[in-house]
């Protein structure tokens, strides 16, 4: 799990109710891996249709998108 246009395997979403609320996490392990010191209460739960952004680049798109 990559971005697809730099191959940078650290991502962030947006929180649904606050756009200048982050939550970023990394796929290096294979599998989506949320910041620790992001309360677990608060953290936002990845679907498909997610929209997420790359930390590196300008990428964004659906989590769908790294999985492959
Ligand atoms: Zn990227």
């Amino acid at each position: 799990m990559k971005c697809p246009y730099c191959g940078c395997q650290k991502f962030y979403v947006k929180d649904t109710d606050d756009e200048y609320e982050t939550y970023g996490f990394d796929c290096e392990s294979g599998q989506a891996c949320f910041d620790p010191d992001i309360d677990d209460s608060v953290i936002p739960e990845l679907c498909d249709d997610s929209h997420i952004y790359c930390e590196k680049c300008a990428w964004n798109g659906k989590y769908d998108e790294i999985k492959t």
